[in-house]
């Protein structure tokens, strides 16, 4: 159970909020839920302490990518888990639940978790009903067009854009038929298409490559698992990245990490970030198979991305203020202000030396240690649940 505090203080931590251009030693204090002040030393009054001393403290970190239908399948995890849980303040759900299921997610997910839990609505009538090997989108049946536009207009607060499973196993013999439907949709609804690339699941079957994907593909659509090392990825025979997806990018198209059980290979990303292109988001694809590891929780994944060369000023910006972005939320998202609810996060940065495990068991070598202490959201405060992290 969360402590429950109506007047705290989080003090003499490093604040780092790239949305407010704050780095420094503030304390926040927190009056009924809300944000009253944030300065460089408050006075503590008769509010409860929150020792930050040496930590540092973020606006709600922000994991844009997860599975979160608790008993659906192999995956369904509860979002605390990786959420509040695990020093998150938000966490997004790709694609479980088609249109006929985005009412059961939102009654029993989001209404019932600690932690923000937001949604992608699948294309696919079947979500993740199925399970990943199966060809949701090789049936033009499954794609209902006026019953996703239904439930997204009735849902508008929780849903962030449409998941589409870009592979060759997922679309089968329709070829890239479901991308163009998705294309008017996200037209059509003014929200992002988030495109799962890489053949992971369904081995064996022609991938879809990345330049045909991104045609269909506008500014603000999201690229998940962008250092995959299976077929369909950003790279091509040589190691180089397809000049489609140089353009892509430059034009605005967002690139996600997506780590998961498959997709977070390190010399991919080595490849990948050598030719410089930068990923937008950072997000564990967590779920029920890889909480015990390879992904641990989303501080471990930004803690990869510091072992790959990015700061941690980087990827704090990378889990607040460009998710928010992302997600199309930034009113108040992804950043701290004063008369917002309360959503922090207090993390603990060490130095120790450490080997960071990607998806295919390759190891870098890591010099620092992300571990979270806090998730705060409005008057509760969260300890992290235990996880055996390397
Ligand atoms: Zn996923």
């Amino acid at each position: 159970m969360p402590e429950q505090l109506s007047n705290n203080l989080i003090k003499g931590g490093r604040l780092i909020d790239p949305a407010s251009g704050r780095d420094g030693q503030f304390d926040i204090r927190v009056i009924d839920g809300k944000i009253d002040a944030i300065g460089a030393s408050l006075e503590t009054g008769d509010a409860t302490v929150i020792d930050a001393k040496d930590c540092v403290v973020t606006p709600g970190l922000i994991d844009v990518h997860l599975h979160l239908m608790k008993g659906l399948g192999a995956f369904g995890v509860d979002p605390d888990i990786f959420g509040v849980g695990s020093g998150v303040t938000t966490v997004v759900d790709a694609g479980s639940a088609g249109h006929t299921l985005l009412n059961v997610f939102r009654n029993y997910v989001t209404d019932n978790a600690k932690t923000r839990v937001l949604n992608y609505i699948n294309l696919s009538t079947l979500g993740g009903v199925s399970g990943p090997g199966y060809s949701i989108l090789a049936d033009p049946r499954l794609i209902d067009e006026a019953k996703i536009e239904q439930a997204v207009e009735a849902n508008r607060d929780i849903i962030v854009g449409i998941k589409i499973m870009a592979t060759g196993g997922a679309l089968g013999g329709q070829g890239l038929k479901p991308l163009e439907r998705a294309r008017k949709l996200g037209d059509a609804l003014k929200i992002p298409l988030l495109i799962h690339i890489g053949e992971s699941w369904t081995k064996g079957t022609e991938p879809v490559a990345i330049g045909d994907v991104l045609k269909y593909l506008v500014p603000g659509d999201i690229i998940t698992h962008m250092f995959t090392v299976h077929p369909g990825g950003l790279l091509d025979g040589n190691g180089k990245l397809w000049p489609q997806v140089r353009e892509a990018k430059a034009t605005g198209v967002l690139m996600d990490v997506g780590h998961g059980l498959h997709n977070l290979n390190f010399d991919v990303a080595r490849k990948v970030l050598d030719q410089g292109l930068h990923p937008d988001g950072v997000s564990t694809d967590g779920h029920r198979g890889n909480r015990a590891g390879p992904v641990y929780d989303l501080p471990t994944t930004m803690a990869k991305l510091m072992a790959l060369g990015f700061t941690l000023n980087q990827v704090v910006e990378m889990a607040t203020a460009n998710a928010a972005k992302l997600l199309g939320r930034t009113n108040g998202l992804g950043t701290l202000r004063v008369g917002d609810p309360a959503e922090i996060s207090v993390l603990k940065i060490e130095d120790r030396e450490w080997q960071a495990l990607d998806s295919q068991k390759g190891m870098i070598p890591a010099k620092q240690v992300i571990t979270p202490v806090h998730a705060i959201r409005g008057e509760s405060i969260y300890r992290p649940l235990p996880v055996e992290r390397p």
